[in-house]
Order: C-alpha cells, then structure tokens, then sequence
C-alpha cells in the first residue's frame, strides 16, 4: 500500500530466500528465530527484522519504526498482488471491465501490467488510506 517493493517468499528454502535477499538488496522480515542466527543475518551482510507480534497491524509498526518507513511513501503506485509498479488507464481503457456503478463515478485507473488488476479509488481505497494514516499518526509519535 505504501509502495515500497516487497517480495512474498513462498518457497520452503531458507537458503533460496537469504540468497534472494542477498541479490535483490532485501530486508528479511520473519518470525523464524532460526534465520536469525544464520551467519549471514548476525554478521549484518543480510538484514532480518524478527517479527514479534500475531497482529498484522502490530507486525506492520514494528517494520515501519525498525526501517524508518514513511507510510505514504509512494501509496497504491505498486500493486498489492504481484508487486509490480501500476500504470495508468484511461476511462476508455477500462470500458466493461471495471462494475458499470464505478465506471460512471470514477475518471482515474490504474493497472498491474502483470496480473491486468484494475485499480480505482474507491471505498476499499479509503479504508486503505485510513489505515496509512493510523500508522503515519504512530511513526510521528514514536518521533
Ligand atoms: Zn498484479
């Protein structure tokens, strides 16, 4: 939501993903305290963040205050299922593939290049912009 690129690793190799990590310049966020203690986390040439709490949203503040995240970094430019950067439609583009309710309300789409999502600004977009703000209200808090 924020926009920053995030990789969901699916595999069941430990190594695959520190060595993903390693290639690609990426943070490891786990609730795996065996990652933790693998050479390359503890010697810092990998970064892992243990993931504390169940709660998604708690999960969420502890990455934006260990990594200094701006919540609205870059908001709803990435798409949240494939992580690919979203590029704009115009109302024609989007004729008969987005609900006839939103098409008449609605001028601004963007879409995923790789899974064709269709992404408007509508009632789930708020709830999203709500919850960036709930978090933003906690980063600046924690200031
Ligand atoms: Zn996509």
């Amino acid at each position: 939501m924020s926009g920053y690129d995030t990789l969901f690793f699916q595999g069941d190799d430990d190594s695959q993903m520190i060595s993903i990590a390693g290639d690609e310049g990426r943070v490891i966020l786990t609730r795996d305290t065996q990652i933790m203690r693998r050479r390359v986390v503890t010697g810092g040439k990998i970064k892992a963040i243990l993931i504390r709490s169940d709660d998604s949203e708690r999960q969420m503040l502890q990455v934006i205050d260990a990594l200094h995240l701006s919540p609205f970094f870059n908001p709803f430019t990435i798409c949240l299922e494939c992580n690919q950067p979203l590029t704009e439609r115009s109302k024609p583009q989007v004729e008969g593939r987005v609900p006839t309710y939103v098409f008449q309300t609605r001028d601004q789409y963007m879409e995923c290049p790789h899974c064709h999502r269709l992404y408007w600004r509508g009632t789930h977009w708020q709830a999203m912009i709500e919850r960036l703000n709930k978090f933003s209200r906690h980063s600046r808090e924690r200031l």
